[in-house]
């Protein structure tokens, strides 16, 4: 009976919220590495709200999903590239402020109903760029609402469909689903089973 004392631990401090889901409290991604490169886009107005949503420029994850994120930017560091990070953890509020301005369920998730997987912390909007820093072509700009950020849009050049592949095969190595939509948006594995949560970024 060993075992018990460890998984009464592990029940006490991840705990389990009223309905029964596993809360593992996130982590921030630049402790674990300083391989990724990041561009927030909702901690500058160059986003298509317009405004800064964030106060800071964080990447905050649950564990598991930091931890397949790691080893997909290996990965692609194998091939030549590397993670740029656009989005991870946010907070239902920010969810709230991006439903009040495009309230449209194909590209923002209703805070009023199941919300985001980015706000269960296991979902990341990212692209890829060189190991030397170049832009790495995907057909549209973040968040572009339209057929050209779609992954079943084949009407691109050879290139651009190579790094899609590339970008699309890599992350499902690691656990990650795409979205139809979104070319950039990846969701973790069981994703539903994380609580969401409306907890700020840890800003200083
Ligand atoms: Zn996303």
């Amino acid at each position: 009976m060993k075992l018990l004392p460890n998984v009464l631990f592990i029940f006490l401090f991840f705990g389990f919220s009223s309905n029964g889901k596993l809360q593992k409290p996130l982590v921030n991604l630049k402790d674990f590495s300083t391989e990724f490169v990041y561009e927030i886009r909702y901690a500058t107005p160059h986003n298509f709200i317009g405004e800064a949503l964030y106060d800071c420029a964080e990447c905050l994850l649950r564990p598991e999903v930091a931890e397949a994120l790691l080893q997909a930017n290996q990965y692609f560091c194998e091939m030549g590239y590397r993670i740029k990070i656009y989005d991870c953890y946010r907070p239902l509020d920010v969810q709230k402020k991006m439903w009040a301005k495009v309230p449209r369920p194909t590209y923002v998730g209703n805070p009023y109903g199941n919300g985001s997987i980015h706000n269960r912390g296991a979902a990341v909007d990212i692209t890829l760029e060189t190991l030397e820093g170049c832009y790495v072509e995907m057909g549209s700009d973040y968040d572009y609402f339209g057929r050209e950020a779609h992954i079943d849009n084949y009407n691109f050049s050879k290139e651009i469909l190579a790094n899609r592949k590339l970008l699309f095969e890599g992350m499902r190595k690691f656990g990650f689903g795409t979205i139809r939509t979104e070319w950039w948006h990846f969701s973790y594995k069981k994703n539903w089973n994380y609580t969401t949560l409306n907890l700020p970024l840890p800003c200083e």
